[in-house]
């Protein structure tokens, strides 16, 4: 069967010409998907109830199921997703104000080894694929009431995304089209590790999604250790590769720079940082760690965060100090998986 989230944009439509119905009725299927709250193509109540039990023997709509669901104080929601295989993912509903952002993953487990991440410490399964990515940003959408929308995505769960660019690029496409989530391209967010190929291949394929960056170091040495890729290209491409992305789209780029205590937080880290970006037209977010459960990293002093902005901030660095929201409920990626396995 196929999957009805897979976004080959042909797929419905050839079916639906296939079936010698009017096209019309592709886009009232795809506003059932994505424009409403329905559970299944029995809901979907302006098709014949002839043309509704074709669709459900042809295609499959869901083919993941919710094997945890958590909720934050703060609004936030973690779901924990079984995928067909039995494989297991995670992805985030975060209230902001008027915002509804996502965060949604890419990759069962990732391959990026960063030391003090919960997702990548057995490594990576597989990719995700198009549909199943798709199907996160349903069933994320699905917790709202009827009135709210999603407004923001992030893909920053599981994975390494454009590691798996392949499958993601067509998802974002539906996610920004309108007759899919109908999202602005620029109100959604692709992080990296810093892959400088695929970097290239995001700054040709001329988006307009914005780009985060994970640093974490500021010097080969320090990211050699905590964000093993590294050691692939070193920091340098990285820059180069997204410099260029910012050429290309007009977006301006995101940093990331995860504080861990004691590892990357010193006076001479905020100094080689300040030095790496000065000039780019760049805004970065410090990130206070979010301890995992079995690795020995921890949260610095709120003092020590204070010092590393203000250093920054005073060499004309763009920063912002990302608050963490839903940390009650194993809100850093692939925490939740972890406790489920
Ligand atoms: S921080 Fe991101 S890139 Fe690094 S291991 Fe975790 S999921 Fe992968």
């Amino acid at each position: 069967m196929q999957h009805i989230l897979d976004p080959d944009t042909q797929l419905l439509d050839a079916w639906v010409t296939q079936q010698r119905l009017p096209i019309f009725r592709a886009a009232q299927i795809r506003r059932w998907i994505y424009a409403s709250q329905a559970e299944s193509f029995a809901d979907m109540t302006n098709l014949p109830l002839e043309l509704r039990k074709e669709l459900a023997s042809h295609f499959q709509w869901w083919t993941t199921r919710t094997a945890a669901h958590q909720k934050a104080e703060d609004g936030t929601e973690k779901l924990l997703l079984e995928l067909a295989d039995g494989k297991k993912i995670e992805c985030v509903l975060l209230r902001d104000g008027e915002r509804r952002t996502i965060c949604i993953s890419t990759q069962v487990g990732c391959a990026m080894g960063c030391v003090f991440c919960a997702s990548g410490l057995d490594g990576v399964d597989r990719n995700l694929t198009s549909g199943e990515i798709v199907e996160q940003m349903l069933r994320l959408g699905r917790l709202l009431p009827a009135d709210e929308r999603l407004s923001h995505i992030v893909v920053m769960g599981m994975g390494e995304p454009l590691a798996n660019l392949v499958n993601l690029m067509p998802a974002l496409a539906i996610a920004s089209q309108q007759e899919g989530l109908g999202i602005s391209p620029r109100r959604i967010t692709i992080s990296t590790v810093g892959l400088p190929t695929a970097m290239q291949r995001l700054a040709e394929a001329a988006v307009s999604y914005n780009l985060a960056v994970s640093l974490h170091a500021a010097n080969d040495a320090l990211r050699n250790k905590l964000v093993p890729v590294n050691t692939k290209s070193g920091l340098t491409p990285i820059l180069t590769a997204a410099d260029a992305y910012f050429e290309a789209s007009g977006r301006r780029l995101t940093y990331e720079y995860v504080l861990l205590g004691g590892v990357n937080d010193r006076r001479e880290d905020a100094l080689q940082l300040a030095g790496l970006l000065r000039g780019r037209p760049a805004l970065l977010n410090l990130i206070p760690y979010n301890p995992v459960a079995g690795l020995p990293y921890k949260t610095p002093a709120a003092e020590t965060v204070e010092a590393f902005s203000s250093l920054l901030t005073e060499r004309g660095i763009n920063i912002q100090v990302r608050r963490r929201k839903g940390s009650r409920i194993d809100a850093a990626c692939g925490q939740l998986r972890r406790t489920k396995a």
